[in-house]
């Protein structure tokens, strides 16, 4: 039961991420009690369908007991080992011998982080780190897309192309440069080949204005979360991996949310036979049951810093919870339920997710309807000629989240008019009915 007191307590004293303080205070926290399978209960006594599988990353879904029997044997045996001055843990070792794995075959070494934020800063010091032991050192650029989300790191959020992340934060922004991001409904290609070869010729000319002497990196995530879900065409992302290759600059997929078959297979680079210089993940991971997050990276970057100039020094690089061993033990059985079948499930329901996704087209408000895999979106708009996007302030302090709340769906709003789904994927077809049938309640509301 959700106490006036608890509410009174989180006001007071809880800073929310990515939140307007004031606003929050006012509007109150919906606190989350327990868990199962796709649905959550609140502690209003309500259970709501969980299309957003938390922040994207509950891909197993709620209440997986043996990932709890996994947790509590690690924490019974030893609940922390240490990286450093030599030490490891069996599960981190595992674990990463498994990534390398199940990864694309470029990637050979892993580095844990807590998170995603902390693989793409992670990153960031390794390529720098790689560069200069290379005896390359101006090689410091790094250029990703507009609307793309790498974390709220200090480095990393310079990376995020998304205005919010740099605002009222005095970024080192000198290194970080942003192109296009490959949005085919609202960009003025009429084919998905125009926007392709644009977005290549984009990426050739900010390399040249920047010099390619001076740039180490593209970054980017092969479906766009955060900016709003948005999928570009397919053979963009080979397009660009290959172009970065013709240039001389690493490729870093940052697979936080795409990984961990949110897309329909393991990793989305395999959809086009992508091979990513570094590659950053999370979420899917632990499936949000434990904090953990990693960069993998190739022989040539690690042998790289390995054999430089500094061969004699220590990468000064590393945190306390670096490898986890309960976050590995976590991970290593979340693996297991996707290998065993919780992938094939996804792959099999993901075209039934797509046909409801596509039905959503004939309600007016609805303009553009995208997805791949378990990961979709749909997008409002006020005008479906024009696409004069839909309005963002629907009433004052109620947003369309808040109505889908009260038909017990969530799913996550981008500035109301772009809705995004990334249901966990144990959905069945009768939980896709389900969220379907309330968005369209949801929609009706602020038709
Ligand atoms: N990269 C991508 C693509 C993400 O979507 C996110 C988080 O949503 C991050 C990095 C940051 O991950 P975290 O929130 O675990 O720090």
């Amino acid at each position: 039961m959700q106490t006036p007191a608890l509410t009174e307590m989180d006001s007071r004293y809880l800073v929310h991420p990515v939140s307007n303080f004031r606003q929050h205070q006012e509007k109150g926290v919906k606190v989350l009690q327990s868990g199962d399978g796709p649905w959550l209960t609140a502690a209003d006594g309500n259970t709501y369908l969980d299309a957003f599988a938390g922040l994207w990353c509950v891909n197993v879904g709620y209440g997986q007991q043996r990932i709890v029997d996994a947790a509590t044997a690690q924490m019974n045996q030893l609940p922390y080992a240490t990286g450093y001055f030599g030490f490891g843990s069996e599960p981190a070792i595992v674990l990463a011998e498994k990534l390398v794995s199940i990864t694309p075959s470029s990637l050979q070494h892993v580095y844990f982080s807590l998170g995603g934020s902390d693989a793409v800063d992670a990153a960031i010091r390794y390529i720098t780190h790689y560069y200069n032991a290379i005896g390359k050192p101006t090689k410091k650029h790094i250029i990703a897309l507009q609307r793309g989300y790498h974390g709220s790191s200090s480095t990393g959020a310079g990376i995020t192309g998304l205005p919010a992340f740099h605002a009222n934060f005095d970024l080192p922004l000198a290194h970080q440069h942003h192109i296009s991001c490959p949005y085919l409904y609202r960009s003025n290609y009429d084919s998905a080949q125009a926007l392709i070869d644009a977005s290549v010729a984009e990426l050739e000319a900010k390399v040249a204005e920047i010099g390619a002497d001076n740039v180490a990196a593209f970054f980017c995530e092969p479906v766009i979360g955060s900016g709003g879900v948005i999928v570009p065409p397919k053979g963009w992302l080979k397009a660009i991996a290959d172009t970065c290759k013709r240039l001389g600059i690493l490729f870093l997929a940052d697979e936080v949310i795409t990984g961990f078959g949110r897309t329909g297979t393991m990793f989305a680079c395999e959809h086009e036979g992508v091979e990513p210089d570094l590659m950053t993940i999370a979420k899917g991971l632990t499936s949000g049951y434990a904090p953990m997050g990693a960069v993998l990276m190739s022989d040539e970057i690690f042998n790289g810093i390995a054999d430089g100039p500094n061969k004699a020094a220590v990468v000064g690089h590393g945190q306390t919870y670096s490898a986890h061993p309960v976050s590995a033990a976590v991970a290593l059985e979340v693996i297991k339920i996707y290998e065993e079948g919780m992938l094939a499930h996804a792959q099999a329901v993901a075209p039934y997710f797509e046909a409801k996704l596509q039905a959503c087209l004939s309600h007016p408000l609805v303009g553009d309807a995208r997805s791949l895999g378990l990961l979709g979106a749909i997008e409002l708009v006020a005008d479906k000629a024009t696409k004069r996007p839909f309005p963002a302030a629907i009433k004052l302090h109620e947003t369309i989240a808040d109505i889908a709340w009260q038909h017990k769906l969530i799913f996550r709003a981008f500035g109301d008019n772009i809705l995004g789904f990334a249901p966990a994927l144990c959905f069945t077809e009768s939980d896709f009915d389900t969220l379907f049938e309330r968005l369209q309640l949801t929609l009706d509301d602020v038709l």
